[in-house]
């Protein structure tokens, strides 16, 4: 299925010049959302994954279809001040400002392999601080996938190391 008929750019938001991929166009259509969900799971099952990771909002649309999937649970990545319990914190830069995300102190346990999800790579920003949480935990990434990857932002150069999967380019 050529997932990227579902995709739909939205010129100069949300500031002028950037190009944003709009999600929602695909996870509207049934089949084509089930379709990309079907080709992480497919790629999960090879990473033998425990516990699915995936950063607020997008990464959850992505992750928890996904966790279900595999029978596997979901733990939320979330910025400062959303997460009820004790928390580790890290601060990282996105492609169009700065902020905090966190994750709940007990979310993972040491040697759990996780799979960290979000919609989008584009400089690699908050992937890069969703794996610092992780790894704090004693989390190992055992992959990392998303829809779509921004290769003109080189996102991927933050992940050298890391196994990677992304359904569509740009
Ligand atoms: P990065 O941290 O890699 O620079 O930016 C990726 C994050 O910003 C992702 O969590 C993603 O949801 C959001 N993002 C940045 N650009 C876009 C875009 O064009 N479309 C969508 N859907 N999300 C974007």
């Amino acid at each position: 299925m050529d997932l990227k008929k579902f995709i739909t750019v939205v010129p100069n938001y949300p500031k002028e010049g950037i190009q944003f991929k709009d999600i929602t166009t695909l996870m509207d259509n049934g089949q084509a959302y089930k379709y990309a969900t079907d080709q992480i799971v497919e790629y999960a099952n090879k990473q033998q994954i425990d516990l699915v990771v995936g950063p607020e909002a997008r990464g959850f649309i992505i992750g928890c279809p996904v966790a279900y999937a595999l029978e596997v649970g979901f733990a939320p990545v979330r910025k400062e001040g959303k997460l009820p319990r004790d928390v580790i914190r890290v601060d990282y830069g996105l492609e169009y400002g700065k902020d905090v995300l966190t994750i709940h102190k007990d979310a993972i346990k040491p040697g759990q392999r996780v799979l960290i999800t979000d919609d989008l790579l584009a400089t690699g920003g908050t992937i890069e601080a969703t794996i610092k949480l992780v790894e704090s935990l004693g989390g190992v990434v055992a992959g990392i996938a998303f829809l779509i990857e921004l290769t003109y932002l080189e996102g991927r150069s933050k992940l050298e190391g890391y196994d990677v999967l992304t359904l569509m380019k740009y």
